[in-house]
């Protein structure tokens, strides 16, 4: 008997090889000895046998398991003695083979039907839109099945023939080396059926270009960037299949007064430096109407208040946010004679404070020294 050289060796790869290192190294050599890139080389086609055989038992856990504690004899009491030949590689391996070359091993199966493809709209809405919902209707220019040959592409009364190159399978084979390539069949391009006489409506191809009004309903709370979802409003699927969707993305058009961050809405108020000081009642627009919101005395300038629950529901939960009032603070500009003289009043009671603060500041002292 012939001595077999160890598996891992055959392989270049280490005893603790991972699967995914044992398929590479093994893709690599057979790719390097495949008979069809080295015809009528005694040792390529050795090289590749003997690959073929050590992957086969190192990609199998129980096969390995046994090589890895009892050798070449442990698998041959096992059952296990390589291959005899070509055909018994490609036999077992035809998964593998195919998807290492794209060729060989199990046929596909042929189907004829094919989901549509989706579809895209890109919808614009206002910040009120988007934050409180709308139903809004949209137009799309889609694919819809034939209404005349109801997706059959025949003309009335006529029925589609079994394709006579492929004899309805879709696929013709062809030689090459030992292997037998199947490719697409040219004349019925896989259908397997020829359509002798075409519906005239769509010319033979089952579907029909139509603009459809959609109706989108937009719910609450979505923000630019959301995506809806209108499932069976995409292109028409091919000989039976079903439609695909429809992908509506929102794009949400910025507010002169509101701007969102997440379920929040944040807005800005300016109040009068007397509002700010001695406090007041302000109404506030909301999604909702005004709502009033209590400025407390002392209120400074960037200030920050919530209205609860006044924000947008999250698509997620309905949990509305909250709306957030920022407060600016104005300075008046244009002041009459009487409020000067009256601030100037104000000032004179006032300046006592801020100026001995101000004083130790200036000599250099600490602030509470
Ligand atoms: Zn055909
Ligand atoms: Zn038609």
């Amino acid at each position: 008997m012939e001595t077999k050289r160890d598996y891992y060796e055959v392989l270049g790869v280490g005893r603790g090889a991972s699967m995914d290192e044992i398929k590479a190294a093994y893709r690599k050599l057979a790719l390097k000895y495949h008979p069809d890139r080295n015809p009528g080389d005694k040792s390529a086609e050795e090289k590749f046998k003997e690959a073929a055989e050590a992957y086969e038992v190192l990609r199998d856990p129980q096969k390995r398991e046994i090589y890895d504690q009892f050798g070449h004899q442990g698998l041959e009491g096992s059952g296990f003695s390589g291959f005899s030949g070509f055909e018994d590689i490609f036999s077992s391996f035809g998964d593998i083979f195919e998807e290492f070359f794209g060729f060989g091993g199990h046929r596909r199966n042929r189907s004829r039907s094919n989901r549509g493809a989706d579809l895209r709209y890109d919808l614009e809405l206002d910040f009120m839109e988007a934050a409180k919902g709308v139903e809004t209707q949209i137009e799309v220019e889609k694919q819809e099945t034939c209404p005349v040959c109801s997706g059959s592409g025949c003309a009335p009364g006529t029925h589609p023939q079994t394709c006579r190159y492929c004899g309805g399978s879709g696929q013709v084979s062809r030689s090459q080396g030992f292997f037998t390539v199947r490719s697409t069949c040219p004349t019925c391009r896989g259908a397997g059926q020829t359509i002798p006489d075409p519906c005239e409506a769509c010319r033979g191809s089952g579907k029909k270009r139509i603009q459809k009004k959609v109706t989108v309903k937009i719910p609450a709370g979505v923000d630019n960037g959301s995506r809806l979802r209108l499932t069976g409003e995409g292109e028409a699927g091919t000989h039976g299949g079903p439609p695909g969707d429809l992908y509506v993305f929102i794009h949400v058009r910025p507010h002169d007064f509101f701007h969102r961050e997440d379920t929040n809405i944040l807005c800005q108020v300016p109040i009068s430096f007397v509002q700010a000081a001695l406090g007041d009642t302000i109404p506030i627009p909301t999604l909702n109407g005004k709502k009033p919101l209590k400025i407390p005395k002392g209120t400074q300038p960037g200030d920050i208040f919530r209205l609860h629950g006044e924000g947008v529901p999250s698509l997620r939960n309905g949990r509305r946010g909250d709306l957030i009032v920022q407060v600016l603070v104005k300075t008046p500009t244009h002041l009459s004679k009487k409020q000067e003289a009256l601030l100037k009043e104000f000032a004179k009671l006032e300046s006592n404070k801020f100026s001995n603060k101000l004083k130790n500041i200036i000599k250099g002292n600490p602030l509470n020294a």
